[in-house]
């Protein structure tokens, strides 16, 4: 029997401020090089991993949550990974996992996958292979030769899990100056080429390792949205292909206006930090775990404390004088005092602003409607696209892509 995915916490409109989503960056670890990773100066220091004693103190402490989202360095590095995840879906309930990775340790997150399955049977999990663009633009950004070896690992991915709607396959591809050219071209061959339910689309953000890669204004990133906006309809067919009527209306009314409201807010920060008119609930609800200890109530803020000192316990540092001081230098985002720019942290307030939130889907989908055009995704197309960028078809043949 197909195992279906099960209400996912961003399913329930939620205006009770708890914890919901916890962010464990599992190592200082990675076997890229990004030329836009904003942990790359986080990473330098080599400082110690947490251990899993100490995460599993942070896991008992922590109550019931929703969301655990991993981050890194690169997860796949951190060999007690399934245990810390097993640990939280045992002590905590978690009901959501989502699962970046680079995608260069193709069988060992087959095999992990597989396990988390067994072992969490009702969470789901989504898997996010980072991918950046055609072939030699991919490696030059990831700064290693990975590229036929992420859509490997995304063809493997789609073999062992393609009726398994616990396993949500996405692809995760990050703006610079390497991949500006042909981003609107890689939107259509990643759609075109592969099952997954969505592609996300990131500004490099943060202080990079490579400076000057950053490549996008408001107004320049505003028209790649546009542009790509009717692979977003696709996708949302795609993800209620098998549902009834009103499945498919539900899912395309969200997951369309989710998307575009996400990238709107996003868009507006990428010159000057501008307020979302919706409360951020950064450190009310999610809580960011470095990697050697540190706590941020944001990704994108800066620490604020260290668990050694809060005892590992996340009650105490949830009610931390830090904390309290945190949220109040946020403002709940009406300061506007901080370049809000990724998709998580918004998606992660959205849910608890339940009215802004609908207002804003509805406006998003009005605009959405407005950017509907018919797209070319035939195999002559996404050829012709191969010939241009120098792609290796043998090697795509390989994975089982073509
Ligand atoms: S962006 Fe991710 S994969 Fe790339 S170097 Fe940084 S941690 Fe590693
Ligand atoms: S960057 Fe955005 S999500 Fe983070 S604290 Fe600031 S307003 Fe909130």
């Amino acid at each position: 029997m197909k195992a279906k995915r099960s209400g996912s916490s961003f399913n329930s409109l939620n205006s009770k401020r708890k914890l919901e989503s916890v962010f464990l960056f599992t190592t200082g670890k990675c076997n890229a090089r990004c030329a836009m990773c904003f942990y790359a100066n986080d990473m330098e220091k080599k400082a110690r991993d947490m251990s899993f004693e100490e995460i599993k103190k942070l896991s008992e402490t922590a109550g019931q949550f929703n969301r655990l989202w991993l981050s890194g360095g690169e997860p796949t590095l951190r060999e007690d990974l399934p245990e810390i995840v097993e640990m939280f879906y045992r002590n905590n309930g978690i009901k959501d996992i989502n699962f970046p990775s680079n995608g260069i340790k193709s069988d060992l997150l087959i095999e992990w996958l597989k396990r988390l399955r067994k072992s969490c049977p009702n969470c789901n999990i989504s898997i996010s292979i980072s991918v950046d663009g055609f072939g030699e633009t991919h490696d030059k950004q990831r700064g290693t030769p990975s590229f036929y070896k992420a859509a490997e690992t995304l063809k493997k991915i789609d073999d062992n899990f393609k009726d398994d709607g616990k396993i949500i396959k996405n692809i995760a591809t990050v703006i610079t100056k390497y991949n500006l050219d042909e981003i609107l071209d890689f939107v259509a061959w990643i759609y075109g080429r592969f099952n997954v339910s969505t592609h996300t689309i990131e500004a490099a953000r943060g202080t990079t390792r490579e400076e000057g890669v950053k490549a996008v204004t408001e107004q320049s990133l505003r028209e790649i949205q546009d542009a790509i906006a009717p692979y977003y309809l696709l996708y949302a067919r795609r993800i209620g292909a098998g549902m009834n009527a009103i499945g498919r209306g539900l899912t395309e009314f969200f997951y369309v206006g989710l998307m575009r409201a996400m990238y709107n807010i996003r868009a507006q920060n990428i010159d000057k930090p501008v307020c979302w008119n919706m409360d951020c609930t950064a450190g009310e609800t999610t809580l960011v775990l470095d990697y050697d200890g540190r706590f941020r109530a944001c990704e994108l803020r800066e620490p604020i404390g260290h668990v050694k000192d809060y005892d590992y316990d996340i009650q105490k540092i949830m009610q931390s004088g830090a904390m309290k001081k945190e949220i109040e230098e946020i403002g709940h985002g009406y300061k506007a005092n901080c370049w809000c720019t990724h998709g998580c942290w918004i998606m992660s307030s959205i849910v608890f602003n339940p009215l802004k939130m609908m207002s804003k889907l509805t406006a998003a989908n009005r605009e959405m409607k407005k950017l509907r055009r018919p797209v070319d995704i035939s195999e002559s197309f996404l050829n012709n696209l191969e010939e241009k960028y120098n792609i290796d078809r043998d090697k795509l043949k390989e994975a089982g892509i073509l």
